[in-house]
């Protein structure tokens, strides 16, 4: 098949490339390169099969020139990280908004079935032991930009949703619980990699609040795969499917994992939530995903716990570091 992956040089967009590669089909990643890079894609960018173009989502001629003649999209290209929508909150709701406009209305125009990347974020305070797709949202104030993200990815939804529908096009949305592993960075905010990073320098592990908000982490090798499953499975689409993990740990308790982990001695620093974000600034206390429709669907079942995938993005950590030390 011939598949095009927005934010295909992102984290998560270049775990899917590479997989969809590994699979023998001929994939474009479309990317502006804000967050993304080539780097992410090194291991399916010589194999013949992966194009790789610079280009935005805001572009809507080069999103329709993206999607024509394609069989799939997978949009995952967003303004992501806390620290993202804290520092340019207008631009990160344009891209969200109109971004994900533009790759709706080329997938329904072209006729080609579309998946688009939403968030746990969506059920904003709602900390019920287990979300399902059909909770309530509970938002904070719109005056908050904090919330943007959760807002547009809603909004989103209801757009692809909405098209694809009235048009007999084929779409899934993906609520995506705190996706973690290799090649994600710390830059915008995401703490795993924040806490890896932290730890193998032995800097102190910057827990922000008190520590005791909680949430469950995916792995990235889980999730991948599913996305390409749930848009071939003609029972999911029209529907937000959650997907993630179910092991559930508060942050402090991931500060100290991460530090065992790694056999680090680093200091575990408690961080008013003033002093990380900014004034106004409210968290989520718990986010723990129901992933029994994934189930359902498409024998959804995280494979790998919390151990192994800290080891596995503090082994990419310590690869990098050696790779760099290398060149220099
Ligand atoms: N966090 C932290 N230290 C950091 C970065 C993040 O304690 O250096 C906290 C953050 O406040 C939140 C949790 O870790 O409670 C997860 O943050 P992330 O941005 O990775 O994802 P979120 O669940 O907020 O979307």
């Amino acid at each position: 098949m011939k598949i095009l992956v927005t934010g295909g040089a992102g984290f998560i967009g270049s775990h899917l490339c590479e997989f969809l590669v590994g699979k023998g089909h001929e994939v474009t990643a479309l990317d502006d390169f804000t967050t993304g890079s080539a780097a992410n894609l090194a291991g399916c960018l010589d194999s013949g099969n992966l194009r790789l173009v610079e280009g935005s989502i805001l572009d809507p001629a080069a999103v329709s020139e993206g999607v024509r003649g394609k069989d799939a999209v997978f949009h995952l290209a967003a303004a992501v990280g806390v620290q993202t929508i804290i520092n340019s909150p207008l631009h990160s709701l344009r891209v969200n908004l109109q971004g994900t406009e533009n790759v709706v209305e080329a997938a329904v125009q072209h006729g080609v079935p579309f998946a688009i990347a939403s968030t746990s974020e969506v059920y904003g305070k709602n900390d019920a032991d287990g979300l399902h797709e059909d909770a309530d949202r509970i938002l904070g104030s719109p005056l908050l930009s904090r919330w943007s993200y959760a807002a547009a990815k809603g909004l989103d939804e209801l757009m692809a949703h909405i098209r694809g529908t009235e048009t007999g096009t084929p779409c899934v949305s993906y609520r995506l619980f705190n996706v973690v592993g290799p090649r994600q960075t710390g830059r915008y905010g995401m703490v795993l990699p924040r806490f890896v990073k932290q730890a193998l320098r032995g800097e102190p592990i910057t827990v922000y609040g008190d520590g005791n908000q909680r949430r469950c982490f995916g792995s990235v090798y889980d999730v991948v795969p599913a996305m390409v499953a749930l848009l071939t499975t003609p029972a999911a689409f029209g529907k937000a499917v959650n997907l993630g993990g179910r092991e559930e740990i508060s942050i402090r308790g991931l500060a100290e994992k991460v530090r065992q982990i790694t056999g680090s001695g680093s200091d575990i620093r408690l961080v008013p939530y003033d002093e990380a974000y900014g004034a106004g600034f409210e968290d989520m206390r718990r986010r723990m995903p129901d992933l029994s429709l994934a189930r359902e669907l498409i024998g959804y079942q995280a494979r790998y716990g919390l151990d192994d995938i800290v080891r596995s993005v503090a082994d990419a950590h310590q690869d990098r570091h050696r790779i760099t030390q290398a060149a220099v």
